[in-house]
């Protein structure tokens, strides 16, 4: 007789975003489109981290972010730059702050 294992997913906890600051507000502002202008993304940005410096969730969001990782968009109060540099600093790696190709 053969015992199979079966892998469960792991829990995930999501209940955090129900409190965040960004309900309601256009994905749009978080994630810009691929062909977004610099001056655009910067503008976007700044707006995207004014709502996340309010948010009472953001640190919750970032380690969501961190961990999966989300490549794109504002999360947890931080740029995809922002959350490079915090991942090379994690694994020891410095870095110019120049985002990888995406
Ligand atoms: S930190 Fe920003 S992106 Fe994350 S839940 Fe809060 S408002 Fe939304």
């Amino acid at each position: 007789m053969s015992v199979t294992r079966v892998r469960s997913a792991p829990v995930v906890d999501y209940s955090w975003q129900v409190s965040a600051a960004c309900v309601g507000i256009p994905g749009e502002v978080f994630l810009g489109p691929d062909d977004e202008r610099p001056l655009d993304r910067i503008r976007r940005e700044a707006l995207a981290l004014r709502v996340c410096g309010a948010c009472p969730v953001r640190d919750a969001c970032l380690q969501h972010a961190l961990q999966v990782p989300e490549r794109y968009g504002v999360w947890g109060n931080t740029t995809p730059e922002q959350r490079l540099t915090l991942r090379a600093a994690d694994r020891g790696v410095q870095t110019s702050g120049a985002p990888d190709v995406y």
